[in-house]
């Protein structure tokens, strides 16, 4: 069964609808597809699609042709019209249309076309060229300026708000660094307790030490073995005045047998000009003091706190260094002998 063409005057709700969006159709349709489809749905015949596909027009102008035709194309025309473009996938335009339909049906529940309606519609008309100029063409117009009023609080909106966040972060991180601070403080205190506490164990261990050696005298055999001065011979202390005194400072220790006794400390130190001397240390010694001086800091050969004084010997017209007399607070006094300046 062949369908012909249906012709005929469009109904006025639809062509009210193509009238309101007419630029935009114009410019956003594509005449020859939509043509085609339009044939197919037997809306159009031959001589139609002749006259939208002209060469010669632009599409434009075949726009403006095919909506002439369409509305000539019988009382449904618009309906299959919109069903066309959503076959060709013309979703934007089907909104346009059919929101322009929504807004009718929410005023009066019907369209009626009338003389009183055409003024409306020219509003409306108005309207969807101010619509299609934003959402097409941009032309600069009050609803820019109105869009640029509102993005400008937007901005300003957006600044106050990253500013507050700023200065929340800034007070947040002076908060950490205040903490890190106290908590640096505090990891530093809590080291000088510990330096301070290895010092004293330091300390402790030292007095522990010395009290060990002491106790550990070398074994002496009641030995009258003499130290003498190796220039003169003059008898500067015996074997049995031998006390090991460990010095903090020192670069060997070993325990010798020397002067009669065993287990005898003797200990290599050096001092500030470089000199090195192997020491041994008595709880007597019959000498010359000479100069007095505090120990040198960096060169500390038995504990802090040891005053010393350079010792010589007593032998007429000597001059030779026995070794050093150490004082700690006024206690009672040890000697260091040069193992060099002295002999059996
Ligand atoms: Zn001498």
């Amino acid at each position: 069964m062949v369908k012909y063409t249906q012709k005929g005057k469009m109904a006025p709700k639809g062509y009210s609808k193509i009238q309101s969006n007419y630029t935009f159709l114009l410019g956003d349709l594509e005449p020859t597809s939509i043509c085609f489809a339009l044939f197919q749905e037997h809306l159009f015949d031959q001589n139609d699609i002749e006259k939208v596909t002209s060469k010669a027009g632009t599409k434009e102008q075949n726009n403006q042709i095919l909506t002439i035709l369409l509305e000539r194309s019988g009382h449904n025309s618009y309906e299959k019209f919109i069903d066309v473009l959503k076959n060709l996938n013309y979703d934007h335009a089907v909104e346009i249309l059919e929101s322009e339909c929504s807004d009718d049906s929410d005023e009066s529940g019907f369209i009626e076309f009338n003389e009183g309606r055409k003024e409306k519609q020219e509003k409306k008309s108005s309207l969807a060229r101010f619509k299609e100029a934003i959402l097409h063409r941009g032309t600069p117009n009050v609803a820019f300026k109105a869009k640029d009023a509102d993005i400008t609080r937007l901005k300003q909106e957006r600044e106050a708000k990253i500013r507050e966040s700023k200065r929340l972060e800034s007070k947040a991180r002076d908060e950490e660094i205040a903490r890190l601070k106290q908590e640096q403080e505090s990891k530093r205190l809590s080291k000088v307790i510990d330096e301070l506490q290895e010092t004293q164990k330091k300390q402790w261990k030292q007095i522990i030490d010395y009290e060990a050696m002491l106790n550990s005298t070398p074994s002496m055999e009641r030995n009258t073995e003499s130290i003498k001065c190796n220039q003169c011979l003059h008898t500067v202390a015996h074997g049995s005045d031998l006390l090991n005194i460990p010095g903090v400072g020192a670069l060997e220790k070993s325990t010798v047998t020397v002067f009669g006794a065993e287990g005898v400390l003797k200990q290599k130190f050096i001092n500030e000009t470089d000199d090195i001397f192997d020491v041994y240390t008595t709880s007597k010694a019959d000498i010359k003091v000479t100069s007095n001086r505090i120990g040198h800091p960096k060169y500390v050969w038995y504990d802090i706190g040891y005053d010393w004084s350079y010792m010589h010997c007593k032998g007429k017209e000597c001059k030779n260094q026995i070794g050093w007399k150490y004082q700690k607070n006024g206690d009672t006094p040890f000697y260091g002998l040069i193992d060099a300046n002295v002999t059996d």
